[in-house]
């Protein structure tokens, strides 16, 4: 890997013209890995020149071109999988055999999957209430998107904007954080492989300061941010009138019911808590077992943790990597520190830990007995951690799932198809997942935040990524009165 990356501007290879850049150390090593360039202001405002310029010709493009143009960019990025996914894991700390891989090997997908859903967006014919009009809508592309993306999944979450994008007629300018930005950057080979229109795609990484500049940019249309709450409330205030697909946080609960496979329910919510070190935003962050079943489940989570295996992400039996940067475990540290405060009982783990290259590497931690008022139950806590709460039946269940303003994705076992339906109908969750971990993903599963929440709203379905244009024509010819 060369020692200053190259950035990717309006189909160029470029330092860019600022004057700052960033050391990326990995969590894996702490060693320094590369330094990435921070575009300036001009370098921003070419891409979106460029991003305009491209995206006027190529909106005219059919969906059958487009299509075709998501598959070679696929067929490229297949090429590609084993370097992206060795990059990720060195940048963002993800295990590279448990998870890198298969995470990258999914990558063509979102391109697969916008060529196919593209060829089937049609328009309507809409009834008139005169004979000699006909009213059509079309899908018209938006024009040129800002994605905004976050850490944990550096390269599949820009592809979620950037497959549909492009399918749809769009340019898309992508801006990942500067410290998780080289598989993006290593992937946007495969657009010019794929002979993508120059500067239809650009990759900017950098942080809040770029990510206001492209917001506030009267050059960009839409906004396709995916990340935190916090910052999502930010931007929402700062775009002004400007289209945009939010997809924030989450405090995923899982509900164990009375009637559930306890067995089952205990290895969905320990993966739903380690995977990706829990940094993942329908990961499990709460459980709310029933307390008819709160023992068993108890003894059958404290066996589940076993699976987890903490270590060196590039080693084939590690199945947890160490945390992506300082703040995210430093949150976990006050989460763990007010739980024990409050008097929960940290069974498992409970800290960092000792005799690895960094200070990120963190035990898998069990807590029982979570009180409901805890940072562990209220906040999102997006590290490698099992808060365990107690309900006393179902109604008490819902109740606290609901008592969370981040329902993104929850999941409920039971063996009741009554209660499934139950608990679907009354839990404020923009996905809910019977029998499964909250973690389970589909790359495409329409997903997203539940209106009214903090969690945001879009569901990143194709449509989304279009305008709804009508077309009214009248056919009548003057004094033709008799026609019909
Ligand atoms: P973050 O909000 O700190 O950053 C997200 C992105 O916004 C980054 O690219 C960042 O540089 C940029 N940014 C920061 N300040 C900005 C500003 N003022 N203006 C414009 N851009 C700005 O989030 P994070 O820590 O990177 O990611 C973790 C969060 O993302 C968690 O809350 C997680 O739940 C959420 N997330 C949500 C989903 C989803 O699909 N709903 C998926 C993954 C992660």
């Amino acid at each position: 890997m060369a020692d200053v990356a190259k950035i990717y501007i309006a189909g160029e290879w470029t330092e860019g013209t600022g004057d700052e850049a960033h050391e990326l150390i990995s969590p894996v090593t702490g060693e320094h890995v590369a330094t990435v360039p921070i575009a300036s202001k001009a370098d921003i405002d070419r891409a979106v020149v460029a991003a305009r310029e491209a995206q006027d010709d190529f909106r005219h493009w059919s969906a059958f071109e487009r299509a075709d143009l998501c598959h070679r960019i696929a067929d490229a990025v297949t090429d590609l999988v084993d370097e992206i996914a060795r990059i990720q894991t060195l940048e963002q700390g993800k295990p590279y055999h448990a998870e890198s891989l298969e995470d990258i090997e999914e990558a063509n997908q979102y391109f697969i999957n916008a060529a196919e859903d593209i060829k089937r967006l049609g328009g309507e014919v809409i009834p008139t209430t005169d004979r000699n009009k006909r009213m059509f809508t079309f899908r018209r592309p938006v024009g040129v998107w800002a994605a905004i993306t976050p850490w944990n999944f550096p390269v599949t979450i820009p592809l979620e904007y950037i497959g549909p994008g492009l399918a749809a007629g769009n340019a898309v300018i992508a801006k990942p954080p500067e410290f998780t930005s080289l598989a993006l950057l290593k992937l946007a080979e495969a657009f010019d492989a794929a002979g993508v229109p120059k500067g239809l795609v650009s990759i900017i990484p950098g942080g809040a300061t770029v990510g206001e500049a492209l917001v506030t940019h009267d050059g960009i249309d839409a906004i396709g941010f995916t990340g935190s709450s916090e910052t999502g409330r930010r931007i929402v205030s700062q775009m002004g009138i400007k289209r945009s697909i939010m997809e924030m946080s989450g405090n995923g609960p899982t509900i164990v019911t009375a009637d559930a496979d306890v067995e089952a329910a205990a290895a969905a919510a320990v993966y739903g808590a380690y995977y990706n070190a829990g940094q993942v935003c329908c990961a499990t962050e709460r459980v709310i077992v029933l307390d008819e079943v709160h023992d068993r489940f108890v003894e059958a989570a404290l066996k589940e943790s076993e699976v987890v295996r903490l270590g060196d992400p590039f080693d084939e039996a590690t199945t947890m990597g160490p945390l992506n940067n300082e703040p995210t475990a430093q949150k976990m540290d006050r989460h763990l520190a007010d739980a024990a405060e409050r008097g929960a009982r940290i069974l498992v783990g409970g800290g960092r830990a000792a005799g690895h290259p960094t200070d990120l590497y963190y035990d898998f931690t069990v807590v029982d007995g979570v009180p409901e008022d805890s940072l562990l139950s209220q906040e999102e806590s997006f590290g490698p951690v099992l808060p365990i709460l107690s309900a006393g039946d179902d109604q008490d269940a819902a109740a606290i799932a609901n008592r969370s303003r981040l329902g993104l994705q929850a999941a409920v076992f039971t063996t009741s198809l009554h209660k499934a339906f139950w608990y679907a109908d009354r839990i404020r969750s923009g996905t809910v997942v019977v029998n499964d971990s909250t973690d389970f993903w589909e790359t495409f599963q329409p997903f997203g935040g539940a209106a009214g929440t903090d969690t945001g709203w879009g569901r990143g379905r194709i449509d989304e990524f279009t305008d709804l244009q009508t077309l009214v024509i009248d056919f009548g010819a003057p004094g033709d009165e008799a026609s019909g």
